[in-house]
């Protein structure tokens, strides 16, 4: 890529932050720790699933470990948050944890996940380390659930949710996807059952990354209408904290203290604050969700790169983010990875 600038230099093992032509400067770092996943939710893979990654085109659990040091020792990275895919089903996912936190103890490490197994992990996680989940559920009715992962198993995902709370993975987030026609008018069932159970659940609007390219601005359930859903059932008024680069508007729920968040990514883009980088299962640098281009630290790692080396190519990966996704821009390209291929 040559945007008129030089190669960031670094000097041996040096600090440098991870930031863009913008001034943003990402100090979180989302990684993928697996393109596969057990649930097949109809507004991100098809039934039959995907073509998956072949093992060997994967990240080895020391070579995760080697990048998230990088990140987090030479580049500024403040908070993991480990993706997929499903993360649960990487057979290293705890041992991962416990190596990343050992680089530095006081870097934040997250977990998005659907909580299939994790009743079984919880506990295990934490103590390697894990300080929260964010669990995927978009409604708490077994039909809807089956309906929309093509799968029976709302049982396992409230098994693992109780789990983290009791293991002490919190706040315990949920994140919900509403979609018309589907589980949409069930926004406040979902909150009320969210709040009963002390879940911090958010509201996501749904974004064009969907392995099929089915997604449609006019389909889409917007931040309006999730307000309008919620406010047949409950007053909302905006949370006095300030929101940062945190994505989710934070909403008090009938005067607090209880909270819901809503996450307007599509209709309210937060990408000005953006604090955000990922890495892929099979170790692509992406500087933005929508990234259309990728920096590959698999090849160079794998190479021989030394840590210096793989350093500068990852600030070199950011110099390239975009403003923001785009996605009212004619020109708006969906990215050719779906969401489970670039971690969510
Ligand atoms: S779309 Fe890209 S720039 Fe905008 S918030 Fe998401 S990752 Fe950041």
């Amino acid at each position: 890529m040559n945007l008129g600038e030089p190669p960031p230099r670094l000097s041996r093992v040096t600090t440098h932050a991870l930031d863009d032509r913008y001034g943003r400067v990402a100090t979180d770092l989302r990684v993928s720790l697996t393109d596969r996943c057990n649930l097949r939710c109809s507004y991100c893979m098809p039934a039959e699933g995907l073509d998956w990654l072949p093992t060997d085109e994967v990240l080895t659990d020391d070579e995760v470990v080697r990048l998230v040091g990088i990140g987090v020792r030479l580049l500024g990275i403040r908070e993991v948050r480990f993706t997929g895919g499903e993360p649960l089903v990487r057979r290293g996912l705890v041992d991962i944890v416990r190596r990343c936190k050992e680089i530095d103890p006081t870097v934040d490490l997250s977990l998005t996940t659907n909580a299939l197994g994790l009743a079984r992990t919880a506990h295990a996680l934490k103590a390697a380390g894990l300080d929260r989940v964010n669990v995927s559920l978009d409604t708490v009715r077994p039909e809807t659930f089956l309906e929309i992962t093509r799968r029976d198993r709302l049982h396992d995902v409230i098994a693992g949710l109780e789990a983290a709370r009791d293991a002490g993975l919190v706040p315990v987030k949920i994140n919900a996807v509403l979609l018309r026609g589907h589980n949409d008018e069930q926004a406040p069932e979902l909150l009320r059952w969210s709040l009963d159970h002390g879940y911090e659940l958010r509201f996501i609007e749904q974004m064009p990354l969907d392995a099929q390219h089915d997604w449609s601005r006019e389909a889409m359930v917007t931040a309006d209408e999730i307000f309008a859903h919620l406010e047949r059932e409950f007053v909302l008024s905006p949370a006095s904290e300030p929101r940062g680069s945190a994505p989710a508007e934070k909403f008090l729920v009938d005067g607090g203290p209880a909270t819901v968040g809503v996450i307007a990514s599509v209709t309210r883009p937060f990408c000005g604050d953006c604090d955000r980088v990922r890495l892929t299962a099979d170790g692509q640098v992406r500087n933005c969700l929508f990234a259309r281009e990728e920096s590959d630290l698999r090849a160079a790692l794998r190479g021989g790169a030394s840590d210096d080396e793989l350093a500068v190519r990852w600030v070199t990966a950011m110099r390239g983010k975009r403003a923001g996704h785009g996605i009212d821009d004619p020109t708006f390209l969906q990215p050719d990875r779906p969401m489970s291929a670039i971690g969510g």
